[in-house]
């Protein structure tokens, strides 16, 4: 509804009011200063520009003029502030943010904002500084900032008018770090928004399209790519991307068909993309590829040397011009293009290697040691221990044959010091490659540097940078070479690889280990060795192809950019480049070569290796990525002090974060249950440095987010505050009026909901493994006494374990056996999960070298018969195997003990993967009627069904949740870390005959858990992972952890995080309550509003099941009364502003009503629970399919909502007389059951 009007609107008046207040302190007259003041046109002109035009300013007209005021105005504002010494208005940083940004000095836009955030300290309400800031964490690749700043934007104003920008933005980010269903979410969800936005649709496809193809979901892929060649008039660089990334597509996955056919298409697809841009150095280096597997060795030469002239020199041509020569039998050519590539980057493992393998086939192994030992040493290679191997054997090797006659002659010089090839091609009977001239193209990074030394004083700041660095990086490379092989290389460490020109290349990923698993298996002798490596070298050329393609993969594209982008490196505050830049980096990211995942080793972690690129291309302009690593920009501004204040911020934001306090964004339902007592914590900044310096760019660090104090969340706890509904109908309808004592309570904004900080004080070591709370049942009677039920929802147990309750209650847990399943029902659906059998507590990534939280799960389904089949084949598999063990262990007794000394060091897997069925579905009462009757025997709290279980009182089922369901198992079955639905309450029992281990976190430590899910690149709420054990110890986070038997029931309080896993073979049944305690309600709501800024959907519909609860329940509690209270004025409030504003507009609202057991109505698009009035299309409406948007969503997709009907689901009466009816209820035992 707010348009951007609005907040344009607010920041005007603060300006001039403030330049008032400071000129009437001043004496009047014109002096010095006076011819900086703006004049009332351009104050005029300044009120309508903030960070909502960043992008979409449109400096080409008035370029110019627009340009010289936002400069004149940060003058003016810069003086001003200098003359009050910083003591103005927040909201005057605020502006000045926005023009900085505008005219896209980072630095200063980020310093301004930072002085803005730290004054205001309902800074949150501000949509427009937090999107500005959200774009400057945005340009400094500061994604994690970035994506906070985005999201409670979105939150505090769903219709924000860059929706859609934001989402665009978070869909990248989030493809960047890897959690793809985000990313397409977003995608999604700005596709359907018809606003403006800096990528067109056709791009955004393209995003999704290959979004697919880096999920590996090659058809998917395939199909989106075709699809969009399908639109009109689709714009050559589009088109030439898409037919790029499906040739490449083709090249290299085998699922698209037989080789000959794939690659044919293939060159087809790479032909057209170069009819569509023939400039594309990315596409010819491309082809030249596929020529080379084909065996078109003068094709393949051509295309390379275009690729080379089309764009800049990169390492993975040279690499691959260096296969084509060496398979050609060239050994000095060969060599000179593997020294071009390892001098473009020096982290180019596959260079390296191959460089080692042609200095070992020419019988030079202590040269080949040198290359392998770099290769091992690099970023990109991941198999180490076989280079470790190969090392090995070529020593052993030289020990024997001390006298080596080098053939290629270079093995005295170092490499770096050797001249760089002056000839590409010797002998070549293509002629015009040889031609000086091309070849006076070809630059290299020494070069470059040479160049830039040159005209040192000439270089504007920037280029300083980049020359500096490349310095360094220079340095740091003959440090390398001359300090011997024994040392690592500073520069390659941890960030950047010295010399790579470009961020992409150096997280060039596993193809390596392909090419390494091929050539470095061991060998006895080094004959034999150098006959295999011939030979495989020969003979898996087509391999090598897929070799090097992941380093080719992820090219340097960009560099073919440099061109244009160069028009705007000017490092002044150009507002010109505002728009060039960004549309440039639009392209770019067309434009970037696209990484095709199936290069990737399949095993390894490191799925990312487009990143980086993507990243530089995120961050801007082409140059600045070239001068820095794929790493965060900010770290490489303010190297100085980098580690402290990213260390000290992250900590700082989380102790910004406390928990949630809900209110109403205007049109979404907003609840509004909160509490917490968020500390009034006001730290001003995080270094005491950045403050200072609103105009110094260079002290501006980062992430300098100051401590917030939350707003008081709840309103007192008084129920006096709560009007009654005639009052909250006056008040919506004069908003604007006073004399409603009671109306500001209905009009605050609630922050953004944020997770807990780890609580303090931490806890001491030696309390983080805590004794689990147990109760032993001997009899039924005990099961049934009052204070087990209160034990268990009392929020200090954050896990009860019920031991023994099925023998105290003579339950038969036979019914829920394997092979009474499958007599009952053995076609029925389980849901499959193929997982790595892990050891112990640990989970490491799939090759078995470190320990990781992601754990892969893929998802499938069969039947309980076939399921069934495979838990009995798999115990006695494991029978069989134990026999062997036995055996063997009596042969080997000796030795087990010392093997187990260093099993903690061993390297780990392969691991063998096993299957666990899940998520069986017990809903159907005919179907398992005496499974579920047997159910009905448990007491009442933990009963499925019960007057005291909120979940009872929806209306409609939620499966999983109000339904039971069934968990069949294997030993190493692992539920991955989570929280309940909503932090709803869960029951879960073992049948057996196994037993399973559980870990368990209370509810307090989630905001920890969540840190560490996003360091990891995971997703809290929707990836899965396993807990490191010693990141919870390091981070003082207490584990409970215990064995549930069979005929034990775990009862998981509401918010606990826990996962679990089989010890033994076993069957498990769970569903959740939900218990009538304000503890309870309150983590439900809290989750409800964190689920909304994360965009993930809430299973529990909060608002549904609140007036289902005025309705149906009884409560004593005043606490538990308060907040429901509470949140159905929210909701009430909502529902009538929404409903006069719609009656206002001339929107018809159409009744329709409900029936009472239909379910809750969610957004189709956003997944947003809509509650009373639902927009519906016309088309929809009149087919009677009845599909629900959101307010929000119905606008994006049609402004003026002329598309929609809008039906109306209660009638206001009925809601008011609700709210009034809902009293508390006179304490007796009302929430026991
Ligand atoms: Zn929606």
């Amino acid at each position: 509804m707010k348009s951007c009007g609005v907040s344009l609107a607010a920041a005007a008046p603060a300006f001039s009011d403030e330049e008032k207040k400071m000129a009437a302190g001043k004496p009047r007259g014109k002096t010095k200063e006076g011819t900086l003041s703006l004049t009332a046109e351009e104050r005029e002109e300044l009120s309508g520009l903030d960070s909502l035009l960043f992008g979409f300013l449109n400096l080409h007209e008035n370029g110019a003029k627009t340009e010289t005021l936002l400069l004149k105005a940060v003058c003016c504002y810069e003086s001003l502030i200098l003359k009050a010494e910083g003591k103005v208005e927040s909201e005057f940083f605020c502006q000045l943010g926005h023009f900085n940004l505008l005219l896209e000095d980072y630095p200063k836009a980020l310093s301004a904002y930072q002085r803005y955030y730290s004054l205001q300290s309902d800074y949150w309400k501000n949509a427009a500084f937090l999107y500005g800031l959200g774009l400057v964490y945005f340009y400094y690749n500061a994604f994690h900032w970035a994506i906070k700043a985005f999201q409670e934007v979105l939150y505090v104003e769903p219709s924000f008018c860059r929706a859609k920008e934001i989402h665009l933005r978070l869909g990248l980010m989030f493809k960047v770090n890897t959690d793809y269903e985000s990313s397409l979410k977003h995608f999604q969800l700005a596709l359907i928004d018809s606003n403006p936005c800096t990528l067109s649709s056709v791009e955004i496809q393209f995003h999704i399209a290959h979004l697919y193809e880096t999920q590996r979901m090659y058809h998917s892929a395939k199909e989106a790519y075709e699809q969009l060649l399908q639109t009109e008039n689709l714009p050559a660089q589009v088109k030439a991307t898409v037919l790029q990334q499906l040739g490449w597509m083709h090249h290299n996955v085998d699922l698209l068909g037989d080789q000959a056919t794939k690659e044919s298409c293939a060159i087809q697809y790479l032909q057209k993309s170069l009819e569509a841009d023939p400039n594309s150095g990315q596409s010819w280096y491309f082809l030249g590829r596929c020529y080379s597997s084909i065996g078109k060795v003068q094709d393949a030469f051509i295309s390379y040397r275009q690729s080379i002239d089309k764009s800049e020199a990169s390492a993975d041509t040279w690499c691959s011009i260096g296969v084509l020569y060496q398979q050609q039998n060239q050994p000095m050519d060969a060599l000179q293009a593997y020294i071009c590539a390892v001098q473009l980057d020096h982290g180019h493992a596959a260079a390296w290697m191959d460089l080692g393998t042609l200095y070992e086939s020419c019988n030079q192994p202590q040269d080949a040691i040198k290359c392998y030992l770099n290769a091992a040493r690099s970023k990109s290679c991941s198999n180490t221990s076989m280079l470790t191997g190969r090392i090995k054997v070529l020593q052993a090797y030289k020990a024997h044959h001390p006298n080596t006659e080098p053939v290629l002659g270079l093995s005295e010089t170092p490499i770096s010091q050797q001249p760089l090839p002056v000839h590409m091609i010797t002998y070549s009977e293509v002629d015009d490659l040889s031609s000086p001239a091309k070849r006076k193209r070809i630059s290299s990074p020494a070069k470059y540097l040479e160049q830039l030394r040159t005209d040192r004083d000439h270089l504007n700041p920037t280029q300083k940078l980049m020359l500096q660095q490349l310095e360094s990086q220079f340095v740091l490379m003959q440090q390398g070479f001359n300090k011997g092989q024994n040392s690592h290389l500073p520069g390659s460490n941890d960030e950047q690889p010295s010399f790579s020109t470009d961020p992409a290349l150096y997280l060039q990923a596993a193809s390596t280990n392909i090419q390494t698993s091929h050539r470095m298996l061991p060998t006895s002798s080094i004959t034999q060795g150098l006959a295999f490596n011939h030979l495989s070298h020969t003979a898996t050329s087509g391999d090598q192809q897929g070799i090097c393609c992941t380093k080719e993969s992820t090219p340097s594209g960009n560099r073919s950019f440099v061109p244009e982008i160069s028009s705007h490196t000017e490092d002044t505050p150009n507002g010109c480049a505002g728009v060039k830049g960004f549309s440039n980096r639009v392209q770019q990211l067309m434009a970037e070569p696209i990484c095709s995942p199936n290069s990737r080793d399949s095993t390894s972690p490191n799925l990312i290796s487009d990143n980086p690129q993507m990243s530089s291309v995120l961050i801007g302009k082409a140059n600045e990525s070239m001068m820095t690593g794929a790493c965060d920009k900010v770290n490489s501004i303010h190297p100085e002090s980098h580690t402290k204040t990213n260390n000290s911020v992250a900590s700082l934001h989380s102790s910004v974060i406390s928990t949630t306090a809900a209110k109403s964004a205007d049109q979404t339902t907003t609840l509004g249950v909160t509490s917490i007592s968020s500390p009034h914590i006001r730290l001003q900044t995080v270094n005491g440095k950045g403050l200072e310096n609103s105009n110094s760019s260079k002290n501006t660090s980062l992430p300098m987010i100051s401590h917030k104090p939350d707003s008081p969340i709840i309103p007192s706890m008084s129920v006096s505050i709560y009007s009654n509904s005639t009052e909250v109908l006056k008040a919506c309808r004069n908003l604007d009026k006073n004399g409603l004592s009671n109306s500001h309570n209905l009009l605050d904004k609630c922050p953004p909901p944020r997770p807990p900080t780890s609580p303090y004080p931490p806890l001491p070591k030696d309390k983080l493994n805590p004794p689990t709370p147990s109760i032993y049942l001997e009899s039924k009677r005990d099961a049934f006494f009052p204070p087990l039920h209160q034990f268990c929802i009392n929020p200090k147990n954050p896990v009860t374990v019920i031991r023994g309750l099925a023998g105290a209650l003579k339950l038969d847990l036979g019914l829920f056996s394997t092979k009474t399943l499958v007599e009952a029902n053995n076609e029925h659906t389980v849901e499959v999960r193929t997982q790595l059998l892990q050891p112990a507590d640990e989970n490491w990534d799939p090759t078995g070298t470190k320990k990781i939280w992601r754990c892969e799960s893929n998802r499938s389904h069969t039947t309980i018969a076939k399921y069934a089949q495979y838990q009995a084949s798999s115990f006695q598999e494991s029978l069989r195997e134990e026999n062997e063990k036995k055996m063997q262990h009596r042969e080997y007794s000796d030795n087990e003990s010392t093997s187990s000394d260093n099993s903690g060091r061993r390297r780990k897997g392969p691991f063998k993967t096993i299957k666990f069925g899940t998520n069986i579905d017990l809903s159907d009462d005919k179907k398992w009627k005496l499974q579920l009757l047997e159910l009905t025997k448990l007491p009442a709290f933990v009963r499925v069904v019960s007057a005291g279980n909120l979940l009872s009182h929806l209306g409609h089922t939620i499966l999983g949740m109000n339904t039971v369901q069934l968990y069949m198992k294997v030993p190493g079955s692992r539920t991955p870390g989570h929280q309940e639905n909503n932090n709803f309450c869960s029951v879960n029992i073992n049948i057996g005959p196994g037993d399973c281990e559980w870990f368990v976190v209370p509810e307090g430590y989630w905001g920890v858990l969540n840190d560490f899910c996003e360091k990891n690149n995971l997703n809290f709420l929707m990836s899965s992972w396993w807990p490191n054990l010693e990141d919870l110890y390091e981070a003082n986070v207490p584990v409970y952890r215990f064995i549930q038997r069979p005929g034990d029931l775990v009862w998981i309080n509401a918010g606990t995080v826990h996962w679990v896993q089989a010890v033994g073979w076993c069957n498990n049944i769970a569903w959740n309550v939900g218990p009538l305690t304000a503890s309870q309600y309150k983590l439900a709501v809290e989750r409800y509003e964190w689920n909304k800024l994360q965009s993930v959907k809430s299973l529990v519909p909060m608002v549904h099941l609140s007036w289902n609860m005025a309705r149906n329940i009884k409560v004593s509690d005043p606490k538990l009364f308060e907040m429901i209270k509470y949140c159905l004025m929210k909701i009430l409030k909502q529902c009538l502003t929404l409903r006069e504003a719609l009656i206002t507009a001339g929107k018809e609202i159409t009744w329709h009503g409900r029936t009472n057991d239909e379910p809750a109505r969610y957004c189709s698009i956003c997944e947003v629970e809509v509650f009373d009035l639902l927009f519906v299309t016309n088309e929809s409406n009149s087919q009677k399919t009845y599909i629900v948007h959101c307010q929000d969503c119905a606008r994006k997709a049609s402004g003026n909502l002329d598309n929609f009907v809008v039906l109306e689901e209660y009638k206001i009466e009925d809601l008011m007389q609700v709210y009034d009816q809902f009293t508390l209820a006179p304490s007796v035992s009302s929430s026991s059951s």
